[in-house]
């Protein structure tokens, strides 16, 4: 058996980049421990900075999918090692719903009764390989969104996309006299309640 011996603490870099051209580069200091107990903490380390530094980004509301690439390195020897981590950022939903006009103060109950696709699975839609679309609208408010999953085959940066829309009167042709987001929730809280 290796009996390892306990090092000083120790400094770790790591390099990260995303598919958009943007790098970062952060320094740490480990603790002493052991060679592999301080290496498995920088790996630790250098994953968390990548989150981090993807979070901190400016996504816009819909959110985003990005992978960020990295190389960690021990500062004292020539050891290096590469990875990877996908960060989802969720998207700002209040903020979409806001965007067309919804009601963000709705508690949404959400339903693909009625959204079309086959009597089985009523707004279900596969778009080929894995991927899948979701039509639903909230039983409360009337307001309506789809959902596009590029599912488990998704390529790198891939994700899943939320688009948020209130009824059109077209969609409903006994609606008369609709002609604003707040005639779309009086309609659905005082006809369909
Ligand atoms: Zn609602």
């Amino acid at each position: 058996m290796k009996i390892e011996t306990i090092r000083a603490d120790r400094e770790y870099h790591v390099e990260m980049w995303d598919d958009g051209g943007s790098r970062e580069q952060r320094d740490t200091i480990i603790d002493e421990g052991t060679e592999s107990e301080q290496d498995a903490a920088a790996q630790e380390w250098a994953r968390e900075e990548c989150d981090d530094w993807a979070r901190g980004g400016d996504w816009g509301d819909a959110g985003a999918c990005v992978v960020v690439r990295y190389t960690l390195s021990d500062s004292d020897s020539d050891s290096e090692w590469e990875g990877r981590v996908d960060v989802e950022i969720e998207p700002d939903h209040d903020a979409l719903i806001r965007d067309v006009g919804g009601d963000t103060e709705c508690e949404h109950e959400w339903t693909r009764e009625g959204q079309g696709g086959c009597d089985e699975n009523p707004g279900v839609w596969s778009l080929g390989g894995t991927a899948m679309k979701y039509s639903e609208h909230c039983a409360i408010c009337g307001l309506r969104r789809t959902i596009t999953d590029p599912g488990e085959q998704r390529n790198p940066g891939e994700c899943d996309t939320w688009e948020y829309s209130l009824p059109e009167a077209s969609d409903e042709p006994a609606i008369v006299g609709i002609e604003s987001a707040e005639d779309v929730r009086n309609y659905f809280r005082t006809e369909k309640r």
